[in-house]
């Protein structure tokens, strides 16, 4: 019998339509072609390839899953495989493009004014503009109600005063969707970039996600118009945390990608490497190794698969998002491990994707609720207990 030398176990493939098939060899074929042979060179010099956010746009990849105003419409199974096979090439380019269309865009799709739709959508869709999400803070991440920005009202619009931390795309974005706190509650507001006292800052010194821009935010004494607020935003956190169920969506599929980059290559290597007179892949440990890998993954894409199937059925429940980001990302981080260890000392150097994804994949398992604030989200969905507080 020929060895199995797939990334699809159980023909997860044949379960997807014709047009998410499509999607998927088109963003596997960029990211082959565009993504692979330049991205090591970015994470390296701690760069984002700005030069792919047209490419990006131009294939459809940038709020694929909403609809009108420019954007693709495809199903969300074929909106997660775009995330999936982004993530393949790289944690950073996968979240471009979720900041982007989840972040940013679906915030102003969802409650923005029609205005700001025909405004921002069809530029943001077509990459030409670049949208990023301020909800953390200095001394707020876990617990966003905390916040300390506010926009108090003064004549015809509002001022803005206070700081978000680590927000990707920052020192890029034309727009931000900013929270702040108002007399009416916690509301998001667009920023536009040169907006009179609001500046953005790069953070150096990341070792996980490289190959992205991470900024700080201030606002200081920042005058923003009435209109750039959200008007739909009025349910407050609640309104933020639906963009960050779509961004978890994305994410649930994006760590299948960095997953199978992992695997993948330790299987080949595995193959290829020989020590004590036979490929290392003839040994019980390796093997044990590579079939955990492989259990993890399959079981991940069917999960993804049946997310998305109810997301696209208008019958997801934000604790269902939960537990594919919790469960993938944290499967991934293993397999990423795993990965690094049948490598061995060459595990450690970027010829190989491995330790790149594997430092990535520290910080999926952080941000858009960390591995610990969505067990808290199943705890409490089980038992009707709070354990946050
Ligand atoms: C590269 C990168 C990009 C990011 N991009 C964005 C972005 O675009 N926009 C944005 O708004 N934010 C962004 N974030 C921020 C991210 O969402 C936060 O880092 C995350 O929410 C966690 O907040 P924190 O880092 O302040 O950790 P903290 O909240 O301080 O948590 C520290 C530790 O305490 C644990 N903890 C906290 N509360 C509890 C509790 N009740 N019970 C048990 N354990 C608890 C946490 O799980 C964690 O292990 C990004 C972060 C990174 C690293």
């Amino acid at each position: 019998m020929e060895p199995f030398t797939g990334l699809d176990y159980y023909r997860v493939d044949e379960m997807y339509s014709d047009e998410e098939r499509l999607v998927r060899e088109t963003v596997r074929a960029f990211v082959d072609a565009e993504v692979l042979p330049l991205i090591e060179a970015h994470h390296r010099r701690g760069t984002f390839p700005v030069e792919l956010i047209p490419r990006l746009g131009a294939l459809g990849m940038l709020g694929a899953n909403l609809h009108g105003y420019g954007c693709a419409g495809i199903s969300d199974v074929a909106y997660g495989l775009i995330m999936q096979e982004l993530e393949r090439g790289d944690s950073g380019l996968r979240s471009f493009a979720s900041v982007q269309g989840a972040l940013a865009m679906y915030p102003i799709y969802a409650f923005g004014t029609e205005t700001q739709k025909i405004d921002w959508l069809p530029r943001l869709a077509r990459g030409e503009k670049v949208g990023c999400f301020g909800l953390t803070e200095p001394d707020h991440g876990s617990d966003p109600a905390g916040m300390v920005t506010k926009a108090v009202r003064r004549g015809d619009g509002y001022v803005l005063n206070g700081s978000k931390l680590w927000i990707t795309n920052g020192t890029i974005a034309d727009v931000a969707v900013v929270w702040a706190r108002t007399e009416e509650g916690i509301r998001g507001f667009l920023v536009e970039k040169g907006t009179p006292g609001f500046s953005a800052r790069e953070i150096h010194g990341k070792f996980s996600l490289r190959a992205s821009i991470t900024s700080e935010l201030i606002f200081q004494d920042c005058r923003i118009p009435s209109a750039s607020l959200l008007p739909g935003s009025e349910q407050g956190l609640k309104a933020a945390f639906m963009c960050l169920d779509q961004a978890r969506y994305g994410i649930a599929w994006g760590a299948v990608g960095a997953a199978t980059a992992c695997y993948d290559a330790a299987l080949k290597y595995a193959k290829a490497r020989v020590q004590f007179g036979r490929p290392i892949a003839g040994f019980q440990l390796v093997q044990q190794k590579l079939v955990r890998m492989l259990t993890e993954i399959t079981k991940a894409q069917l999960l993804c698969l049946r997310l998305g199937q109810l997301k696209g059925a208008g019958r997801v429940h934000h604790t269902h998002i939960s537990l594919a980001k919790m469960n993938n990302v944290e499967k991934a981080r293993e397999i990423a491990r795993l990965a690094r260890e049948i490598l061995g000392a060459a595990g450690i150097v970027d010829e190989y994707p491995v330790i790149r994804h594997m430092l990535n994949l520290e910080t999926l398992y952080t941000y858009e609720g960390t591995h610990e604030i969505h067990t808290l989200i199943l705890g409490r969905d089980i038992t009707g207990l709070s354990a946050f507080a």
